[in-house]
């Protein structure tokens, strides 16, 4: 099942993809309208949620607007150096302990929505890669029950700052900066995806291939990730995990080729569909104050 978040008719709500259509599930049926509240109510919900997409009316995907599956995840994690690929590209060694980092939930953008070169840099990077979510509260997750806890795959563009990440040791701020945070096109349940760690993931640049890669490639799987993460912090329904990059990104060429307003980045990973964002300028009216 394809379970997407998307806004129509001003108001947004989750369906259920089939083809170039949306079953729009929260028009005819009591299912929740919001991802975490559907994947909070358990399996039964997604049982529910089946049987209503198979009666519900359907809208064309055309005509919504897709946004990020969960908007407002509870936690929003990635995972740096995590290809042998990008690792060698950036020169650094590999590390000895996974490098997890945050992105700020407020980064979190639609898969198709604009993602802004920032007033403070142009060392503006892409980053395609595979990301889950978390289906359930867990805490010390054994490696081989990790499958249990992920509602399923998504694709997430780790947008970057370089200069800013590198400014300080933790690369928060680098990695956090307002739409750098494209997920989607939607929630693609694991019966679908099948084996995670066996999937196409490209990266092109106004249809330049930039990265392109296998998941099988991971140097910590996300079931690693899984069990590391739940060692430390209970994960809830709606937390968002990244899983890093492989090689090819704008900051490793010489010199680098980074994105500039007008530059249109596609990610597509096998089965879960494409993300597309298209780079403008920080628009003036994103001051707050
Ligand atoms: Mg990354």
């Amino acid at each position: 099942m394809k379970i997407a978040t998307f806004t129509h008719g001003g108001r947004r709500r989750i369906g259920v993809v089939e083809g170039d259509e949306i079953a729009d599930v929260t028009t005819t049926d009591k299912v929740p309208t919001d991802m975490i509240a559907l994947l909070s109510a358990g399996p039964a919900a997604l049982d529910e949620l089946r049987r209503a997409a198979a009666r519900a009316p359907r809208l064309a995907l055309a005509d919504v607007h897709l946004d990020a599956p969960v908007p407002h995840p509870p936690k929003f994690l990635a995972i740096g150096l995590n290809y042998a690929g990008h690792v060698a590209e950036t020169g650094r060694d590999a590390p000895q302990f996974p490098v997890f980092f945050n992105k700020q939930t407020s980064c979190v953008t639609g898969p198709y929505d604009p993602i802004h070169r920032p007033r403070v840099s142009q060392a503006l990077d892409y980053e395609g890669e595979l990301a889950f979510v978390i289906g359930r509260r867990c805490r010390h997750v054994p490696k081989e029950r990790a499958h249990e806890v992920i509602a399923g795959y998504l694709i997430c563009h780790d947008v970057s700052v370089r200069d800013w990440q590198f400014k300080a040791q933790t690369m928060t701020l680098g990695k956090s900066f307002d739409t750098h945070g494209p997920l989607g096109p939607w929630l693609t349940t694991p019966d679908e995806v099948g084996n995670p760690h066996d999937l196409q993931l490209s990266t092109y640049v106004n249809g330049e291939r930039r990265q392109h890669a296998r998941t099988s490639q991971l140097i910590h799987d996300c079931f690693d990730q899984v069990a590391l993460l739940s060692t430390v912090c209970t994960l809830e329904p709606g937390d968002v995990i990244s899983t890093g990059t492989p090689e090819g990104v704008a900051g490793a060429m010489k010199p680098p080729k980074w994105l500039v307003p007008g530059d249109v980045v596609r990610i597509e990973i096998e089965k879960l569909g494409h993300v597309e964002n298209v780079v403008v300028e920080e628009p003036a009216d994103t001051d707050l104050v």
